[in-house]
């Protein structure tokens, strides 16, 4: 039976990256009473966590791990110890999608999962409530439960809760502290339920009541990719239009104001893009797909892969509107590439539109500029040199990096924004406009830039889901 917890409550978090990382350091700092130790398995990554610089750049982080770190948030690579000592285990490990080995299809790349859960199983000399913190298909606490049960007994207990994140990167810290909702999932057992007013206990710290909500375990590992899924697939619909606003002299961004005032639209999530990057929306989605196919539910896999299938689509036309307007070729041509992370406010690259986009224009063959200012270039480095990508001669070749965006458009043929960083929006255009190569040309994938102060200036301008 869970009734014997340490005096001070204490939590393990398996994982320590974006979500590990911020969610449970947000918990430190947010219960005093309780100690947090984030682990993981990679030395490196603890070694920075323990440093002034953090691996992960999120506005508001380093504060709130600054202000708590060695009192009651700590970070560890004795990931046996601390999985030992803790009350509460969240599982936060990375869940890839691979190529199913099976079939042409993708899955769930559970095997770190599995590893941690297998960790837990095997360390843990009393009893444990093991959070599922990671996203996953739909049913796999049953295989967790399945490798814990194996190693519990009279003295041993495991309860198992369903606890997605829905934290934003770029806002994650924001995100956290003002959850629009904490959702748990757990067995109706009264061990189940008894685990889940635990867990419901340490959120109730700084969230209110009303927003901690509960459900079944399936319904709360299905809920993470179904709303990773809607919002992909908003955009994927927004992205949709832009191709019949590019075509027919409508402007994307009115419709979606005229579309998303709307009550039942709402207007978040309706900005036209290059296409949505990041690690999870893809994955979530092909997660939806597999899991669909595997239900023996084709129709319903071919409808959400459709999301994905329309998210390249941007990226092959937005890379042709380039290339059209460039006289049709591009090779050598120099352009510049503002921003390189899937997003503002973070340096994740993990799916970034920049890398398919660089990707292609790589293999027309022309040189790239590249600036961003807050991923760092040992990343871009190994994004580029991705055998998918390119290889390292031609990343040589044709690929620099710069500190400064002025400097990275110097002699460019064009600059394309793939990243919607604010700064992007203030540069001081006709100094930029001085030293580029004639005719100069913008390539907006974000439509944040005014369009018509570029033109006065004498920008030729292409801006994603406008005719212009
Ligand atoms: P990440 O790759 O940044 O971090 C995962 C960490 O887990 C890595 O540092 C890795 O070394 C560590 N790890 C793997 N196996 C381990 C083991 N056996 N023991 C100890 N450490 C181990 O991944 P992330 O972005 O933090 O995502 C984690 C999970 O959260 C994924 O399932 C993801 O889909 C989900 N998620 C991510 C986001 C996001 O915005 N990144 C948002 C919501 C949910």
């Amino acid at each position: 039976m869970l009734t014997a917890f340490s005096p001070k409550l204490k939590i393990c978090c398996i994982g320590a990256g974006y979500v590990g990382g911020p969610s449970c350091a947000v918990i430190a700092y947010k219960c005093p009473d309780i100690q947090v130790t984030i682990v993981d398995i990679n030395e490196q990554r603890i070694k920075e966590w323990n440093s002034d610089n953090l691996p992960v750049y999120e506005p508001g982080l380093d504060e709130i791990v600054f202000a708590c770190r060695g009192k009651n948030l700590f970070f560890s690579s004795d990931v046996d110890f601390h999985i030992n000592e803790a009350d509460l285990i969240f599982v936060s490990v990375n869940t890839p999608t691979k190529k199913s080995g099976l079939g042409a299809g993708f899955a769930s790349d559970l095997a770190y999962l599995e590893s941690a859960t297998r960790r837990i199983a095997k360390v843990a000399t009393s009893s444990k409530i093991v959070i599922e913190k990671s996203t996953v298909p739909c049913k796999t606490a049953e295989s967790m439960r399945a490798i814990l049960d194996a190693n519990s007994n009279d003295l041993i207990r495991f309860d198992i809760l369903s606890n997605p994140e829905f934290l934003a990167e770029g806002t994650a810290i924001n995100d956290l502290l003002h959850p629009d909702r904490v959702l748990i999932g757990s067995l109706t057992t009264p061990e189940g339920i008894r685990a889940r007013s635990v867990l419901a206990s340490v959120y109730e710290h700084w969230v209110p009541k009303e927003k901690i909500i509960t459900a079944n375990l399936w319904s709360s590992e299905l809920s993470k990719l179904a709303a990773n899924a809607l919002l992909a697939q908003r955009i994927s619909s927004i992205n949709s239009l832009s191709a019949i606003c590019e075509a027919t002299g409508a402007d994307v961004d009115e419709v979606a104001f005229a579309c998303g005032l709307d009550s039942r639209i709402g207007p978040k999530f309706l900005k036209a893009s290059v296409g949505f990057g990041g690690s999870c929306f893809q994955k979530d989605i092909l997660n939806l797909v597999y899991l669909s196919e595997s239900l023996n539910l084709p129709e319903v896999a071919a409808y959400w892969n459709q999301v994905v299938i329309m998210n390249e689509y941007q990226k092959e036309r937005f890379t042709s509107r380039i290339i059209k307007s460039l006289f049709n070729t591009i090779t050598n041509k120099n352009l510049a590439i503002f921003g390189f992370a899937f997003k503002k406010n973070t340096g994740d690259t993990r799916e970034s539109a920049a890398i398919t986009l660089i990707k292609y224009f790589l293999r027309e063959n022309a040189n790239v500029r590249i600036y961003d200012p807050k991923v760092p270039k040992e990343q871009i480095v190994r994004d580029l040199t991705d055998p998918e990508v390119a290889s390292v001669e031609k990343f040589n070749q044709r690929v620099q990096m710069f500190d400064c965006p002025y400097e990275a458009a110097k002699g460019t043929d064009a600059i394309v924004i793939v990243t919607e960083w604010d700064e992007f929006k203030v540069l001081d255009y006709q100094k930029i406009y001085g030293e580029m190569n004639k005719p100069a040309f913008v390539f907006d994938g974000r439509s944040i830039v005014d369009y018509n102060v570029l033109k006065k200036i004498g920008f030729k301008v292409s801006v994603v889901g406008k005719a212009i």
